[in-house]
């Protein structure tokens, strides 16, 4: 390949907020077949907002809000700040928490006013035998069906309630699946959120393939089954936890509106953080390397 069509290319790239790493990387993008989409931050806003909360009964709301959002304030997640900045505004100040520590793609746990608490998947508080009562796992489940995620809290040995957070789809999604699609490129999407958020995302912007529940540290080896399949992987993703998978696809690109560490594992930086450039990226790759042949 000449060098100099390779860095017209890159240069092109710049001036539509495709950051390029270095020329080789257009080659690389020309056999992708497969687009592994992260969902949170990549596929939707990931601005989420705390849209409902649902108490056992005996538990008080304000209470459940200050002791989740206690701990949540503490988190960076979107979920968990979405949590922090409802209970705010609905109890105000919010105490800080002692022994906080963030259980990866699991949730938070730590003491707030005396009370050990835990914040995150169902999963998660069963395995402290905290678990659901039928009206908390129907509230949950409804919203969960509505493509809501849902969190479960509890505290001193017993689940108190769900936290219901809204992401919404980036508007320019669908868009970009359908174009994805027209290339002749499979778009998945993979979350460490639930089966039921994911697939209702999923249908929203167009994508039929969805692995779902995947934790953050096993989210590369999902890339790497895929490639075992014979398939030549592009991932998009934005997070902390999307770097090892970003790093080991074929074509790595995070969104610029991402954490540093996923940008470092990537081969380019989508500045606009809008899922339309990745497809431009693969155009400007294919129109490079035609000019070439
Ligand atoms: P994604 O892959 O969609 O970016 P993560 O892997 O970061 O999601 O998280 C997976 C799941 O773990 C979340 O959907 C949520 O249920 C739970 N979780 C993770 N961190 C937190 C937190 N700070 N508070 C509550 N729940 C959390
Ligand atoms: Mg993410």
């Amino acid at each position: 390949a000449t060098p100099t069509a390779l860095l017209v290319g890159t240069g092109r790239g710049a001036q539509m907020g495709i950051l390029i790493k270095g020329p080789e990387v257009l080659e690389s993008t020309r056999k992708v077949d497969t687009v592994v989409l992260d969902k949170t931050g990549t596929v939707t806003t990931g601005r989420m907002t705390l849209v409902d909360v649902v108490t056992e009964p005996g538990t008080d709301r304000a209470e459940l809000l200050r002791l989740a959002g206690a701990l949540e304030d503490a988190s960076e997640h979107p979920i968990a700040q979405a949590i922090a900045k409802g209970a705010t505004q609905e109890t105000g100040a919010l105490p800080a928490p002692e022994d906080f520590a963030n259980i990866e793609g699991q949730g938070v746990q730590g003491v707030v006013d005396g009370h050990g608490v835990l914040v995150g998947r169902e999963s998660l508080l069963a395995e402290w035998s905290q678990h659901l009562s039928d009206d908390l796992a129907r509230a949950k489940a409804r919203a969960e069906s509505e493509g809501k995620t849902v969190v479960a809290a509890g505290w001193d040995g017993r689940a108190r309630g769900i936290l219901v957070v809204a992401d919404t789809v980036k508007p320019t999604s669908a868009q970009a699946v359908a174009e994805l699609k027209e290339l002749g490129l499979t778009p998945v999407l993979l979350t460490g959120d639930n089966e039921a958020v994911a697939r209702q995302i999923a249908a929203e912007v167009g994508i039929d393939e969805v692995i779902a529940e995947v934790m953050p540290r096993d989210k590369s080896d999902v890339v790497r089954r895929l490639q075992d399949q014979g398939r030549v992987v592009a991932m998009v993703g934005d997070g902390v936890n999307d770097a090892p998978a970003l790093a080991q696809a074929d074509l790595g690109l995070a969104m610029g509106t991402g954490t540093d560490v996923a940008i470092e594992a990537s081969d380019i930086t989508l500045v606009r953080g809008d899922l339309r450039s990745a497809v431009d990226a693969i155009r400007l790759s294919r129109k490079t390397l035609s000019t070439i042949k």
